[in-house]
């Protein structure tokens, strides 16, 4: 059995009166890549924020890396951010920064001992590992919208992280670009041996890069399993309909 890497029992979180997350249960494996389904405004960000500290929940447990995330000091929180790349919706890279300036701050901010030339080549290999070592001095604006993406994952890998969480990465992309990134998912993954949680509504992206599914649904996962367990599968006629929707 792989190792856990991430434990979410009975999760429960809300906003005043809006119930968000009402009861999430799921184990993310090491080395494996779920996607969360959910239609907008289900939570799935609201979760990967647990995830990362960036909220609290009001009940249940968050475990990554075998630590429960709300219990951690600051120095702790830090360091389990050091070990997950998030992309979050709309993160954009810095306008007035060149690509290697982009990819350069992480780095900057939370390694201390490396040296110029250590620096570089790091960016110079994550520019290769993404497919775009021409663009090391160019500026966000003269990039593609896939391009943009694809260096705002490259800046996500620069530290090393052991899990991947990617809000939305083909929100807003057209087909070609979708299946770019797709492709770019699949190869992080690879190249990097990341465990990764992929968020999206685009089924493709899902059948494509998904181990498994987890459909977030009235705040739990109404269902999780393979592509074919969950779709061809389901009792669930809004799981179903998610099917329909999309193809
Ligand atoms: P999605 O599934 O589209 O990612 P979110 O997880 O972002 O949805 O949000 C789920 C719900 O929680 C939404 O109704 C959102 O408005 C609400 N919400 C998220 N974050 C906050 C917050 N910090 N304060 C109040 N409401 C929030
Ligand atoms: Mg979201």
């Amino acid at each position: 059995m792989a190792e856990k890497v991430v434990e979410i029992r009975g999760l429960k979180k809300s906003f005043g009166d809006l119930k968000v997350l009402q009861g999430v249960d799921l184990d993310l494996f090491k080395e494996e890549n779920l996607v969360v389904l959910g239609k907008s405004g289900s939570g799935k960000s609201v979760l990967i924020k647990i995830m990362v500290g960036l909220l609290k929940q009001d009940a249940g447990t968050m475990h990554v890396f075998g630590k429960e995330v709300s219990r951690l000091n600051s120095k702790q929180l830090n360091e389990l951010r050091l070990k997950i790349g998030f992309s979050f919706q709309n993160s954009a890279l810095y306008d007035s920064m060149t690509v290697k300036e982009n990819l350069e701050f992480p780095l900057v901010r939370n390694v201390k001992n490396l040296t110029k030339g250590e620096i570089q080549k790091k960016i110079e290999g994550l520019l290769d590992s993404v497919g775009l070592p021409q663009t090391i001095n160019q500026m966000p604006s003269e990039l593609s919208g896939g391009q943009k993406k694809r260096i705002g994952v490259a800046r996500t890998l620069i530290l090393d992280p052991e899990i991947m969480l990617y809000d939305e990465p083909t929100a807003g992309l057209d087909p070609i670009t979708c299946m770019d990134i797709n492709n770019l998912i699949n190869e992080v993954r690879e190249q990097f041996k990341t465990t990764s949680i992929v968020i999206t509504h685009d089924l493709t992206c899902a059948k494509v890069t998904g181990d498994r599914m987890a459909v977030l649904l009235d705040g739990q996962f109404k269902a999780v399993g393979s592509f074919n367990e969950v779709f061809a599968h389901a009792d669930d006629q809004r799981v179903k309909s998610f099917y329909d929707y999309n193809f």
